[in-house]
């Protein structure tokens, strides 16, 4: 399901879909709230697309 946006320090993308495995692998320490300015990520992407 599509949440609030969040972001990994040391990454490039943000995420917004609780089934994203690569957002799910992002380190407590490293997670943050918001986009980051980031681009989204295409899993969370491919994630939103469907219903
Ligand atoms: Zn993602």
């Amino acid at each position: 399901m599509k949440v609030s946006s969040y972001n990994a320090k040391n990454s490039n993308v943000y995420h917004n879909n609780s089934n994203c495995t690569e957002g799910n692998n992002i380190e407590r320490v490293n997670l943050q709230q918001g986009t980051g300015g980031k681009r989204l990520c295409h899993r969370c992407a491919g994630l939103n697309s469907k219903k």
